[in-house]
């Protein structure tokens, strides 16, 4: 992938690097580029320290599932707190992450949403404070049937509209991406053996908390891993990590994603 600056609104442009020498339009000015040749590679540190939360996200959008994607929107609205006092969204907030993995119940996903959503509404008229509304709208957001738009969206909603604290919300937000994709630019590769250790605990083990969303188990996952034979030391920190883990958390989805055969 390559980096560089419209040179009309200076906003970060990134784009695979088959792309150099083709045009296109600039999606915030409407002026008319052309991908250069001398753009720069974009490189871990980009991700770790110079780019913004907003870049971040335009980076990864070009490499990441639909899944990892509905996640993260997901995870931008419980890291706002939307949910945290209103049963109704924290429901509807479920169901958008059950979408991300079943897709092909979205259909009687929405229906259930859009069930959720009436059920708790006041009556007409009734003045709903401006947060929830907001709140509401953001996790509305994250149903988008573009997993990538649902993302911006709600990305955008954090920024923007629960920017009170905005440097706190930045923060925040690197924290969520760094929670769903780690780094990019370094993927973490685990011993086949460790998968295949005990008839596949690992694995089950993780299922198991991933179903529960029982994240504060993921220290003990983390022991038996050890246990195991892994001696990846990012992947074991970040499971010890006393950090709020969310579904789509890369070290959850590393060990749900491999195969548990034996080597
Ligand atoms: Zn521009
Ligand atoms: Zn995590």
């Amino acid at each position: 992938m390559i980096q560089f600056h419209c040179p009309c609104c200076a906003t970060l442009m990134i784009f695979p690097r088959t792309k150099m020498g083709t045009s296109f339009y600039c999606p915030r000015s409407g002026a008319r580029l052309t991908v250069p040749d001398h753009a720069r590679i974009c490189h871990s540190e980009d991700w770790l320290e110079r780019w913004t939360p907003w870049e971040m996200l335009v980076f990864i959008t070009r490499l990441a599932t639909g899944r990892k994607l509905r996640l993260l929107a997901c995870g931008c609205c419980r890291l706002c707190g939307v949910a945290d006092d209103l049963p109704e969204l924290a429901a509807l907030l479920q169901l958008t992450e059950h979408l991300a993995d079943q897709e092909e119940c979205r259909a009687d996903l929405l229906a259930a949403h859009a069930r959720v959503s009436r059920t708790e509404r006041g009556p007409p008229g009734d003045a709903e404070g401006w947060l929830t509304q907001a709140g509401r709208a953001m996790v509305r957001c994250t149903m988008l049937s573009d997993a990538r738009l649902a993302a911006g969206a709600t990305f955008h909603h954090a920024l923007h509209t629960h920017g009170t604290l905005r440097s706190a919300t930045r923060e925040k937000l690197r924290g969520l991406l760094f929670e769903i994709f780690g780094n990019p630019f370094t993927p973490v590769a685990l011993e086949p053996a460790c998968m295949a250790w005990q008839g596949g605990k690992v694995r089950t083990m993780a299922q198991q908390i991933y179903a529960e969303r029982a994240f504060r188990e993921l220290p003990i996952l983390a022991d038996a891993l050890e246990e195991a034979g892994c001696e990846q030391a990012g992947l074991l920190a970040h499971l010890r990590a006393a950090q709020t883990h969310l579904r789509g958390c890369w070290a959850l989805d590393l060990l749900l994603t491999l195969p548990a055969q034996t080597v």
